[in-house]
């Protein structure tokens, strides 16, 4: 089994691109962004098809996919990167969290039209999210979810409850007692996706620089060794690495994500399990894992494991600890037997950014110049594209119906300071694995009852929306 090289997704790509050079020296720039993920490519892509004239920089640490963008689990779904109580107290009430809403929504289609108008190559297929419930208490969640769904007035067309044959028609998991199907969501290659990006950003004359980390960023310059890039607009879209610059280390919180990925599985197992429509596919877990089947006939599939490491630390070639590698793969075994002697081909993990209420942000301050977005809490794949089309009319100062969704200038308060950062992270990762495993059917009526309660105290101290 390969263990990091950043993901088996830029294996799956044929290997790392070819790097593009660092900065050559001090430039002058109208927009420079720090970070060459998603939202900084995204950001880049649009703004310079908006204002082809703009001398737009990518300052790029590694490589363009380097970091989540290019590990991720290649869900592109409309879910809400925070909690709609919070969005709601923007200034758009529950109205503009149902436009925030929508426009995610909306965005997984937008993908899906840039990779075909710009050829980018990364298995887009928009098949909808599945959510499976493999406990009688997952189930009630499940059920208590889709009554708050149907409360604020979305049907069918958005959350369809399927029952244990209606899911089963689809992919077979074991044990699962149900499911809830959203259409709005699409399966990629994330590094493919990544990578494609970035091409198209070139082909319209951004420049970017790899291998150029930047070490502070202040009004009008984003600095580096290799000299200052000076710009009217700085925008930082560094997500699980922010923790890292100066004055930020405790904005944006590093959770770790695990993921592993199978050999080919045979055509006899992918008759058992089925999973034709390339669904992308969770459980309702309070510890939940994601999955998808790949172009290449795998399954990816991926989960919190060691949350978090002290001092907000982040991994840098994504190796995985064997003990979270042997607890993804019995996540696998236990809900598609018929993958059960399928070989580990590849694990690795990666970082995104959790701020500490769980929200994200598009922010742009017009009289400084400086801009960020990021904190999607694992939802950051189609959310990065909203974010950059946004932070691009906010740069280009043109309200939009964009600029006005609540999550822009969201603010979160800071992260406790160590060691009680950690100790909270752990604290409840530890609280939701018990809660998960006391929710087990083989479990005793109280302790059941005492799993959910215990997930219920889980979700009221982190704030972690349901
Ligand atoms: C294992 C895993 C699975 C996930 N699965 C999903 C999923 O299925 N669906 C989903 O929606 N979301 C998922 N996410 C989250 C999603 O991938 C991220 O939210 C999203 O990719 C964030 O994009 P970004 O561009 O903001 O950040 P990143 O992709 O992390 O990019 C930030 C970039 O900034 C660079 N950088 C950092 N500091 C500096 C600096 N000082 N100077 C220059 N460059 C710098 C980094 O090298 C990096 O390339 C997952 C994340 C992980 C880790």
């Amino acid at each position: 089994m390969r263990n990091g090289e950043i993901s088996y997704w830029w294996r799956a790509s044929g290997g790392f691109p070819p790097r593009r050079p660092s900065l050559p020296g001090p430039l002058e720039a109208d927009v420079a962004i720090v970070g060459g993920g998603y939202t900084g490519l995204w950001t880049a892509y649009y703004l310079a098809g908006l204002r082809p004239e703009l001398k737009i920089v990518v300052l790029e640490a590694a490589f363009a996919g380097y970091g989540a963008s290019g590990r991720n689990g290649g869900w592109v779904t409309a879910e809400l990167p925070g909690s709609r109580a919070s969005y709601a107290r923007a200034p758009g009430g529950v109205a503009g969290v149902r436009a925030l809403e929508a426009a995610l929504r909306e965005t997984v289609d937008e993908v899906g039209r840039v990779c075909a108008a710009e050829s980018i190559d990364c298995d887009f297929v928009k098949g909808g999210r599945l959510s499976v419930a493999t406990t009688p208490s997952q189930l009630s969640r499940m059920r208590e979810g889709l009554a708050a769904i149907r409360e604020r007035g979305d049907g069918n067309d958005v959350y369809e409850f399927l029952s244990a044959d209606e899911l089963r028609s689809r992919v077979n998991v074991a044990g699962a007692l149900a499911g809830l199907y959203a259409p709005a969501s699409a399966r990629v290659q994330p590094a493919a996706l990544a990578a494609g990006i970035a091409a198209a950003a070139e082909r319209r004359g951004v420049q970017i620089y790899e291998a150029t980390p930047v070490s502070a960023i202040d009004p009008g310059v984003a600095r580096t060794k290799f000299g200052d890039v000076r710009a009217r607009s700085v925008l930082r879209c560094t997500e699980g690495y922010t923790a890292a610059l100066p004055g930020l280390r405790r904005a944006l919180l590093p959770m770790n994500s695990h993921m592993i990925v199978t050999e080919p599985l045979s055509p006899a197992a992918w008759k058992e399990i089925g999973w034709d429509g390339c669904e992308t596919l969770a459980d309702e877990a309070h510890a939940y894992m994601y999955a998808q089947r790949t172009a290449d006939g795998r399954i990816a599939l991926g989960g919190r494991g060691v949350p978090y490491r002290y001092g907000s630390a982040v991994d840098h070639l994504g190796e995985t600890d064997p003990s979270t590698v042997a607890a993804l793969t019995a996540v696998l075994r236990t809900m598609f037997p018929a993958a059960a002697s399928a070989e580990i081909a590849h694990a690795w993990c990666g970082v995104l950014g959790v701020p500490r209420d769980w929200c994200a942000t598009v922010t742009y301050q017009p009289d400084s110049g400086l801009g960020w977005a990021g904190g999607y809490t694992g939802h950051g794949v189609a959310a990065a594209n909203l974010a950059g089309r946004t932070l691009a009319d906010l740069v280009l100062g043109q309200p939009s119906p964009l600029t006005a969704l609540p999550w822009v200038g969201h603010r979160s308060r800071a992260w406790e300071p160590e060691p009680a950062r950690w100790a909270g992270v752990h604290g409840l990762y530890s609280v939701y694995r018990l809660a998960d495993r006391l929710e087990s059917p083989t479990d005793s009526r109280s302790g059941v009852r005492l799993g959910e309660a215990l997930g219920r105290v889980g979700d009221a101290i982190s704030g972690i929306p349901h």
